[in-house]
């Protein structure tokens, strides 16, 4: 994961929103804000430091000796203030992390720096190789002050270029390319050396954005978008090499030129502010009778992308998290409304299946962000097999998007909180309307959606929220709360038990109703909580006999249904919508978890140990 940012600018231009001149630090740390979804376990920035007279003369053509300053500090950095402020650069570079090698300490947050210091490496991705190439690198008398695999770049930098000093950008081109060579996994990086940024990737995102006074790099052009539209996405085994002037791609192999191929980042940015709300999290989560409003006026482009889907022989759907439930659930829509088979695999999982996939495959990678290695790995593979590849995503111009044959793009708006809540139900309702399209019937998919669209506005009132604080304050101190549903409401359960691990972090388990006397009923003691789906559909009989064999061994059992049961010792009501069910039971869960948060005193946003877009192994 991990968020990269860096600035370079012609010191002697003003930026066009007129911001003063050599403050690199802080665009840099206002960058990385911006990229904190990534990781906020630490941050740190590199920046080349000019005194007032030094940028002056610098500014005049004149050059004079600047100084590499690196500031590192552990948590967000969204807490934290400005550290640089006295600072005056043209050339910063910061990175937000998470933590893959090496513990959250100071000194594994990034940049990391060679021997000498003139190099600072910030990187995202895994150094699969690391420990042999540390080993040689040891060897060779290069010290290291880290725990991670990243300092193994800058150090193997180092020793490319040799004991001489650094005396133009060719010999560090080189050696930033040799050191490249070198390493084993997904990685991207970006060096600070001199006066250069030099990047170069296999599989993890970087993108340029070009001002007319300055060069951006970023792991993401949401982090961009408000400096500049125009924008470079770098390709894999390309490396870039961006000077206060001039910008240079290389084929990474050959250190061939390449031209750059100039993109317009035409998507409009949404609000991301918090308004009224105390966390993005409530805020998204009241966003989605927004969201399924938009998706239902998006008619022509799921009727297109319908006949995609009716013509492949063979489709998959291939996701992780909250995505992976999402097309979970989109198996058993296209059975039921498309009679329709669509296989289904977890991203990290799809490449051992990998031997059905031909050139007659469909390949529906769905995700947010567009950026999980997890998705995008297997997802290339198919597509080196003839696969043909229809993303789903939520960010334009990621890399699933831009690796993809077809889009259907969620129209979630930015999504803030770690947790999926609005993008979830932007994905089941597409893969509602997409499933309705594929035989004709989109008109009645976007009925659907327009009435579960009243549903969730129904749930999103103050009675409604009052009974769910009251939840909250009965589960407190839960260990374990286990959550069935059959059919549709399978994936429901187990997207709402997601939710209570990452948010609350309560222990919850989701079952398909059936499976529990298969041996998980064993864990139902007096108090158990257990919370039932039962939609008024061809699972309720089943799924409400499973309840009050739960309450039997003394279960608590929280029921969501249209109808209320005797089996239920808490009831939440929900609409009736029909497969709209999907969301509707899920909205009541996103506040659950939301207020658990809460009760527990943690940070619904950001919770501990994640980040929002996977983007390692
Ligand atoms: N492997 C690096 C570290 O642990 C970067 C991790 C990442 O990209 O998430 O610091």
């Amino acid at each position: 994961m991990c968020g990269v940012f860096g600035y370079i600018g012609h010191p002697s231009l003003k930026l066009r929103n007129g911001e003063s001149r050599l403050n690199a630090a802080k665009i840099v740390f206002e960058g990385l804000k911006t990229l904190e979804y990534r990781g906020y376990d630490s941050w740190g920035i590199a920046v080349q430091v000019q005194s007032p007279a030094a940028a002056k003369a610098l500014a005049g053509g004149q050059s004079e000796k600047s100084k590499l300053i690196v500031e590192k500090h552990i948590g967000k950095i969204s807490d934290s203030d400005f550290p640089l402020s006295t600072f005056h650069s043209s050339l910063a570079l910061g990175h937000t992390r998470w933590a893959t090698h090496g513990g959250v300490t100071k000194a594994n947050a990034h940049p990391h720096l060679d021997c000498t210091g003139r190099i600072a490496v910030v990187h995202n991705g895994i150094v699969e190789n690391f420990q042999e190439l540390k080993k040689d690198l040891v060897k060779k008398g290069h010290k290291f002050k880290s725990e991670t695999d990243t300092e193994v770049i800058a150090h193997l930098i180092e020793q490319e270029l040799g004991v001489q000093p650094i005396i133009g950008v060719r010999p560090l081109e080189n050696a930033v390319r040799k050191a490249f060579l070198k390493l084993s996994g997904l990685n991207a990086f970006v060096i600070l050396s001199d006066s250069y940024l030099i990047a170069a990737k296999n599989g993890s995102p970087l993108v340029v954005g070009i001002l007319k006074d300055a060069f951006l790099i970023a792991s993401d052009p949401s982090a961009i978008i408000t400096k500049t539209r125009e924008a470079i996405f770098l390709e894999d085994n390309q490396l870039v090499s961006i000077s206060q002037k001039s910008l240079n791609i290389y084929d990474v192999k050959s250190l061939k030129k390449i031209q750059p191929k100039i993109s317009h980042l035409d998507w409009t940015t949404t609000d991301s502010k918090l308004g009224k709300f105390a966390y993005f999290m409530l805020k998204e989560i009241y966003e989605q009778p927004q969201v399924l409003a938009k998706i239902a006026a998006n008619g022509g482009q799921i009727e297109k992308l319908a006949k995609i889907v009716k013509d492949a022989h063979g489709t998959f759907f291939v996701a992780c998290g909250s995505a992976s439930y999402a097309a979970l659930s989109g198996t058993y829509l296209f059975a039921k409304i498309a009679k329709k088979h669509v296989n289904f695999s977890i991203g990290s999982e799809f490449n051992y299946l990998e031997d059905y996939i031909d050139r007659g495959s469909l390949v529906i990678p769905i995700s947010q962000s567009g950026e999980s290695v997890d998705v995008i790995e297997p997802v290339v593979r198919a597509k080196k097999r003839g696969a043909k590849i229809f993303a789903i995503v939520n960010v334009y111009g990621s890399t699933l998007f831009r690796t993809a044959d077809y889009n259907l793009l969620l129209e979630a708006g930015v999504e803030k909180a770690v947790c999926a809540t609005k993008s979830w139900t932007a994905m089941v309702a597409n893969l509602i309307y997409l499933a309705y399209a594929t035989v004709g019937k989109a008109n009645q998919g976007r009925g659907i959606i327009q009435r579960t669209q009243k549903a969730v506005s129904k749930i999103l009132i103050p009675e409604y929220i009052n009974k769910i604080r009251k939840l909250s304050r009965i589960l407190t101190d839960a260990k374990d709360i286990y959550i069935i549903g059959r059919g549709l409401s399978y994936p429901t359960a187990l997207e709402a038990t997601l939710k209570l691990k990452e948010v609350p972090y309560v222990h919850s388990e989701g079952f398909a109703g059936g499976e529990l006397k298969h041996g998980v009923i064993a864990l139902i003691e007096k108090g158990t909580p257990c919370i039932v789906f039962a939609p008024n559909d061809e699972t309720y009989d089943d799924i409400i006999s499973n309840a009050i064999e739960i309450k039997a061994r003394g279960g608590y059992i929280i029921g969501v249904s249209p109808k209320t049961n005797q089996v239920f010792d808490f009831y939440l009501p929900v609409s009736d919508v029909e497969v709209g069910s999907v969301i509707v039971n899920t909205v009541p869960m996103q506040l659950l978890a939301y207020y658990l948060a809460l009760e527990k005193g943690l940070d619904p946003d950001k919770p501990r140990n994640l980040a929002k877009s996977v983007t390692v192994k």
